[in-house]
């Protein structure tokens, strides 16, 4: 599961992502900052949320989105009680279960379309699509010994009054500590520094994030010979199938 082929020590590290990812890594105390640029916020089905949004305002398209999701739930349930009742035939719970599922897409879809609306709409002048984004977008992530935290800052400005607007959210990556691995995984493993084999401990627990289906994990280790630091990273495709049954 783990690419341990993928070490290298922290200098390496750097130079690595400054070339490629420019990301840079700072280390205050016994805490670990890193830093990096990353791409502009991508937003699906554009032009239907273009049309959408010209015509509702923002109470309208609340109110359809849990409109809708009212609806999934409620004909879920009559689904639910006529299968239980045995009620009428087959016919009746497909075509329930593609009408709620129906529902829960338009649903979902309408809440894209709201996020795209918040994203743009400027707060000083109040106009919908007025805000774009400018300049560089950052993630930063900070790890301790008891935290990882992820913050991604924005920078959005208005296309009629010119209000730059600098917007911090944890968007919707997954962040948090995972569990060390047990010793046994740790003995086969060199040492890029003393080419010792089995000195490497894991010093504390790794950072995970996930950002759509790609999960990485940061494991930071240490060599109990000769005091060498490595952060190594490996990454993932999560299969979403397996989460859901
Ligand atoms: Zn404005
Ligand atoms: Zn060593």
């Amino acid at each position: 599961m783990y690419n341990q082929s993928e070490f290298g020590n922290l200098e390496n590290y750097l130079l690595e992502k400054k070339l490629c990812k420019k990301t840079s890594c700072e280390q205050v105390l016994n805490t670990y900052i890193f830093t990096g640029a990353v791409e502009y916020k991508k937003h699906r089905f554009k032009k239907v949320s273009l049309f959408l949004i010209n015509i509702f305002d923002e109470k309208a398209l609340e109110i359809m989105s849990k409109m809708f999701f009212l609806f999934c739930v409620i004909i879920s349930l009559i689904t639910i009680v006529n299968i239980l009742s045995n009620g009428y035939g087959d016919w009746f719970y497909i075509t329930g279960i593609v009408f709620s599922v129906i529902s829960l897409i338009i649903s979902l879809f309408i809440q894209n379309v709201l996020e795209y609306y918040h994203d743009t709409f400027c707060k000083k002048c109040g106009k919908k699509l007025a805000c774009e984004e400018t300049g560089e977008p950052v993630m930063k992530e900070t790890s301790s010994y008891g935290e990882y935290t992820l913050i991604v800052t924005r920078h959005w400005k208005c296309r009629y009054c010119g209000n730059a607007d600098i917007r911090e959210s944890q968007e919707n990556i997954f962040a948090e500590q995972g569990e060390m691995l047990p010793e046994v995984s740790l003995k086969n493993i060199e040492c890029n520094k003393c080419s010792e084999t089995g000195t490497l401990v894991e010093i504390k627990k790794p950072d995970i994030k996930e950002i759509g289906r790609q999960r990485l994990t940061r494991r930071y280790y240490k060599c109990t010979v000769c005091g060498h630091e490595e952060i190594n990273e490996s990454e993932e495709i999560i299969n979403r199938r397996k989460h859901i049954g």
